[in-house]
């Protein structure tokens, strides 16, 4: 039993200072860092970039009540133009990963739980940590059939708005929406550095732009080895987003996450107010949201392609059209900055939180998906709450064991 030996949260019954090593500091492994460190351990983050990727390029959407469900993985097979799609080297080497999610995850009950708990820790973070991340309140879902906006609105309880309503926020040519007040938009990258900031400031130490691998004898995890040396912890984190089944190889145990890349465009727009709500739209599974009067945010594509960081100007044409087509201000935006991020996607598209079967020191923090910045707050909780031999309810549905 975990909790045994401790005499308070992150301390040894003898008063030392319990350590924890966490390999990957994206969003999920800077989560479990803050939780971690709030309960007293000793916190190193390891990162073989500097910036982060996923982390900085998404949309920021924080919204637990649009399940994953939407990410139809089974129209991928088919749609090759749209924003879904399987290139044929992973169908040939992942067919039974493939076939798993192509029959759906199911637990989207759960799942949307465990985001609501999620938000009110993202709402407790901003409130007590005075953290500055462009924080929008309330998402539009919003579709080119009035019908399914009407459908949206009924199935999760929330506004149903018209196309004159929506055309007010700046978005055109859709039949209506469904407003979802409690959702939040954040402005990722200054979430980012601000989280990194406050985590430096309450002693956890970051070692960035080294690549990480785990010492593991006799099964068991004694440090994780990087070019500037051993790192040893009482604890081990495995948070390496879509890169967490290579870290997880030496420990004979597979989460099954491979990488569905995303687009993200960022704008310049010039002091012009383009967009008022953050929007998902529906029909392109496509997110946009206005961070401040000169930064607007696209983002769009689910392609399961592996870890190709290229950005096909077809792709970025076809991202850019619907925002001519579809934002009424869209002449005022300049292309600023882009870049691809990769999400860890699991076959069930359930997150993998909990202890790594067979290895009572290290836990794993990944496979969020689409989900992965909502999600954070609650995963890194689950975490640190594990480590310090809590179990929090409701989290069966992330267990590790279950692949
Ligand atoms: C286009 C797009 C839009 C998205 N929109 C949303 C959204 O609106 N809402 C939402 O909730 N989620 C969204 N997501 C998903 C979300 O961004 C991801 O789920 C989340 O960022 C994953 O965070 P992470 O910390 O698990 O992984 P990452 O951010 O990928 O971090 C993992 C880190 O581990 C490091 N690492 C890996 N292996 C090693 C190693 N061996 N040594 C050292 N370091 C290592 C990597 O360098 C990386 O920095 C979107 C994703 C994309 C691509």
């Amino acid at each position: 039993m975990l909790g045994g030996r401790h005499a308070y949260k992150g301390t040894w019954a003898y008063g030392q200072t319990m350590r924890v090593v966490i390999v990957g500091g994206g969003i999920n492994g800077m989560f479990s860092a803050y939780f971690l460190r709030k309960d007293g351990y000793e916190v190193e983050v390891i990162d073989r970039s500097h910036s982060g990727k996923t982390s900085v390029f998404n949309a920021g959407l924080l919204t637990p009540a649009l399940p994953p469900a939407e990410v139809n993985i089974s129209r991928a097979f088919f749609d090759r133009e749209g924003p879904l799609h399987v290139s044929p080297s992973v169908m040939m080497r992942n067919p039974a990963w493939l076939l798993s999610a192509a029959r759906g995850g199911g637990h989207e009950g759960d799942m949307a739980e465990l985001g609501e708990r999620s938000l009110k820790l993202y709402r407790k973070f901003f409130k007590e940590e005075s953290v500055e991340a462009d924080v929008a309140d309330g998402v539009v879902a919003v579709y080119k059939d009035e019908g399914k906006a009407r459908d949206a609105a009924a199935a999760h309880g929330c506004k149903f708005l018209s196309g004159p309503d929506l055309r007010e926020m700046g978005y055109a040519g859709f039949g209506g929406g469904a407003l979802f007040r409690k959702n939040m938009a954040v402005n990722p990258p200054k979430l980012f550095d601000a989280l990194r900031k406050k985590l430096s400031e309450t002693g956890v130490r970051f070692v960035t732009g080294e690549e990480a691998d785990l010492e593991v004898e006799r099964g068991r995890v004694g440090a994780v080895s990087t070019r500037s040396g051993r790192h040893a912890g009482d604890y081990y984190v495995i948070a390496g987003g879509s890169w967490t089944t290579s870290l997880c190889r030496k420990l004979r145990y597979n989460p099954r996450i491979i990488p569905a890349r995303g687009l993200a465009l960022l704008f310049r727009a010039g002091g012009s107010k383009v967009v008022s709500t953050p929007a998902l739209l529906e029909d392109y599974g496509a997110a946009v949201s206005q961070h401040d009067p000169d930064t607007v945010r696209a983002t769009g594509f689910f392609e399961l392609a592996g870890f190709d960081e290229g950005i096909d100007g077809g792709k970025r044409d076809w991202l850019r059209n619907i925002l001519a087509h579809h934002i009424e201000g869209s002449g005022n935006l300049e292309l600023a900055e882009e870049g691809v991020g990769f999400r860890p996607c699991t076959p069930d598209q359930r997150p993998v939180v909990g202890g790594v079967p067979g290895h009572p020191n290290v836990f794993v923090n990944s496979g969020q998906c689409r989900l992965g910045m909502t999600l954070a707050p609650v995963s890194g909780h689950t975490v640190a709450s594990l480590i310090a031999g809590r179990k929090p309810d409701g989290v069966e549905c992330m267990d590790p064991a279950r692949f």
